[in-house]
């Protein structure tokens, strides 16, 4: 698709600088890897957002929502169409109600989720501390249902208010939010919004999400924030780009009680119970392994690094010999945690 000279009159009749055209999403990335978004925009104000959003309704223009990039891979190509991040003007966080003893926090999509841990802790409320150390926007957290160990989003998201392609917006409570392992299925709830929205007609825009909180002692989730976060610092690569885990976890509950493998270095193995993703690419032998640019962390072999210059090629190849490996030697077909888009 490209973007007609109207269109682009259009769009900077209103956003002014705050459009640009080709912008590499390299820029934006934590891999540091994408090409050129036919436009980008960073929207100021929520009217700003709105007509965006409308206008590629009326002139047939895609879009796609970037929190912090963090768990994205864009494509060598770029993003036909337009690249909007919310990180300008959607950050606000504040205390918005009360439950019982608990408290409602309300945090705008493009606000950082550090920002968010740190609201909590500052306020003595507890239930962020899974989230501490995750990069990127409250928005992509939200998508995402990103988490660790400790729990995820869906154990302390209450609602979200959304925007939909079609301009309508509306409040989805909880029991509409479809959470899965690092995904949230929100097509339920824009149906509960505005009856049936076609899949292909553009991507719903979360806007803001309430979080359910509850009181305690702000020097103990300051000690326990420390200690989590440099647990974190210590097991993972922080000297190259990277988009965290590459791939997700597998899910091992359909694997056959005889399971057994016997690794090249003789290693017999006949339980995977608990095994993560970085276990098997380590089993695989793969930590270390390079193609291009782009390696397999030697701290974290679920890690995909951008080592020196990676193009969205090389780690989409890595990836594959990855994936080509594991399926081999375990019969377990890794699915990638980091999103695709671009072409
Ligand atoms: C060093 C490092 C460590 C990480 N550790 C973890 C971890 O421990 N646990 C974990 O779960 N993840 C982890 N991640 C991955 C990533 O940080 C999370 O998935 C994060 O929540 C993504 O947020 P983001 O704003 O960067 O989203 P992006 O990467 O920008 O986008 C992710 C998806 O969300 C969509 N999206 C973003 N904002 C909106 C919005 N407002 N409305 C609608 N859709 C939207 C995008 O279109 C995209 O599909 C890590 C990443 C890095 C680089």
């Amino acid at each position: 698709m490209t973007i007609d000279p109207d269109a682009k009159k259009w769009l900077v009749s209103f956003l002014g600088a705050n459009v640009k055209f080709d912008e590499p999403m390299s820029r934006h990335t934590s891999l540091r890897v994408g090409g050129p978004a036919d436009v980008y925009v960073t929207p100021e104000t929520r009217e700003d957002l709105f007509r965006i959003i409308r206008g590629c309704r009326e002139k047939g223009l895609r879009y796609a929502i970037i929190g912090g990039g963090t768990n994205l891979l864009v494509k060598d190509n770029g993003i036909r169409g337009i690249a909007i991040l919310l990180k300008k003007c959607f950050n606000q966080i504040v205390q918005t109600g009360a439950r019982g003893d608990d408290v409602i926090v309300t945090a705008m999509a493009g606000s950082s989720l550090a920002r968010v841990c740190r609201f909590a802790t500052e306020h003595g409320l507890g239930g962020m501390d899974f989230a501490l150390g995750i990069p990127g926007t409250v928005g992509g957290a939200i998508m995402m249902n990103a988490g660790t160990a400790y729990g995820s989003m869906q154990n302390v998201l209450d609602s979200v208010n959304i925007l939909l392609p079609t301009g309508q917006t509306g409040k989805i409570e909880k029991q509409y939010l479809k959470f899965d392992y690092r995904k949230l299925d929100i097509a339920q709830g824009c149906r509960y919004i505005a009856g049936n929205i076609p899949d292909d007609r553009g991507q719903p825009v979360i806007l803001d999400g309430q979080f359910c909180l509850h009181p305690s002692d702000p020097g103990k989730l300051k000690r326990e924030a420390e200690e989590i976060l440099q647990t974190r610092k210590g097991n993972q690569p922080t000297n190259a780009p990277n988009a965290g885990c590459f791939f997700k976890n597998p899910d091992l509950s359909a694997i056959s009680d005889q399971w057994s493998v016997t690794l090249e270095n003789g290693q017999h193995l006949t339980r995977l119970t608990g095994v993560s993703a970085g276990r098997l690419i380590d089993l695989a032998g793969l930590r270390g392994k390079r193609i291009g640019g782009a390696e397999v962390s030697a701290k974290h072999a679920n890690f995909i690094i951008n080592r020196d210059n990676a193009s969205a090629a090389d780690i989409l190849s890595l990836a594959e010999l990855i994936r080509e490996t594991v399926l081999k030697i375990f019969n377990i077909n890794l699915e990638t945690e980091v999103k695709i888009i671009g072409e």
